[in-house]
């Protein structure tokens, strides 16, 4: 255990983005939201017209500024981030909507405009596996090579079953494939899963987990299910009831998928953030600091650390 906490600089039992942006740049770097001014397959028709059921009209860019002009958006987001965290190292983040859905050359002009601005040390593009074409790959690798890439994917769950149920639009073997092609390039890949998705069991959950650690992918992000207002698992909710998960659930699968995961790998998130005056439900996930505070302290409980079960993991 000692071993392992020796190396977070942040004493957490866990590898956090802070800890891996610090050792690479020696101080600390924040995430610029930035709305490229993108639409998602998933909700323009091409694949659906109603999108992920827990999406809403923002495309889970909640807290993305939606003014498209990515120069003001920047100098907009830096003033506001050196005020608030005191850094000036920034990573440009295209977070809303599915940010590699447009030809490769209308990608370079939204993501230049961030690079080459001095104090952007990196990019993160949010994004579906099935939205990639050969000549995007091939972009996003020698984009690679001029600035710290990573690419998001929005995996949610392994679980096919429910992946239809929440229209996720795409099989398992397109995000495998998708996966691979990033990989062979050595472009860094962070998956999202959420926890607590309709009819889904502790076993569900910790699958999609094991999954994820074994495609020794560079980070991860969990959220937890909440319910805003303006999705339509809103109003799925409110046709189904299905169980959502308390807080106590869901801190214990976070522990415990934590233990599952490679050491290595990095942990961007461990909750969901919810927009509080559209939340409905659970009334717990608009407090993100006490439920990372709770996860730390049962991790302690437990005495678990990331990498505790990762051998474990074949079961
Ligand atoms: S892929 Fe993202 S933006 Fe598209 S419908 Fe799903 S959650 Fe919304």
């Amino acid at each position: 255990m000692n071993n392992m906490r020796g190396k977070m600089l942040s004493g957490k039992r866990y590898n956090t983005l802070n800890d891996e942006l610090f050792r690479k740049f020696g101080e600390k770097v924040s995430k610029i939201a930035i709305d490229g001014g993108f639409t998602c397959p998933n909700r323009d028709g091409t694949i659906s017209s109603y999108g992920c059921l827990f999406c809403n009209e923002k495309g889970s860019g909640d807290f993305s500024s939606a003014l498209y002009d990515i120069d003001k958006e920047i100098n907009n987001q830096i003033k506001i981030n050196q005020r608030k965290w005191n850094t000036n190292k920034f990573i440009a983040y295209f977070q809303a909507f599915t940010n590699t859905y447009a030809d490769v050359e209308t990608l370079k002009k939204k993501y230049e405009i961030c690079i080459t601005r001095e104090n952007v040390v990196g990019l993160a593009v949010a994004t579906r596996p099935d939205s990639f074409t050969e000549e995007i790959y091939d972009y996003l690798e020698e984009l690679n090579d001029r600035t710290f890439l990573w690419v998001e994917l929005g995996l949610q769950t392994v679980n096919e079953d429910t992946s239809k149920l929440i229209n996720r639009g795409y099989n398992l073997d397109v995000y495998e494939e998708c996966i691979s092609e990033l990989k062979k390039r050595n472009i860094k890949v962070v998956t999202h899963l959420i926890f607590g998705l309709p009819y889904e069991d502790k076993t569900d959950m910790l699958n999609s987990v094991k999954f994820v650690a074994n495609t020794n992918t560079w980070g991860i992000k969990f959220h937890s299910l909440y319910i805003q207002t303006d999705s339509r698992l809103y109003d799925y909710y409110i046709a189904n009831q299905f169980k959502l998960l308390t807080k106590e659930e869901y801190v214990d699968i976070v522990a415990l998928a934590i233990s599952y995961l490679p050491k290595e790998m990095v942990i961007h998130r461990l909750t969901g953030d919810a927009n509080k005056k559209l939340l409905f439900k659970p009334e717990w996930c608009s407090d993100k600091l006490s439920v990372i505070s709770s996860i730390d302290k049962r991790l302690k409980e437990l005495d678990l650390y990331q990498g505790f079960n990762y051998n474990n993991n074949m079961e």
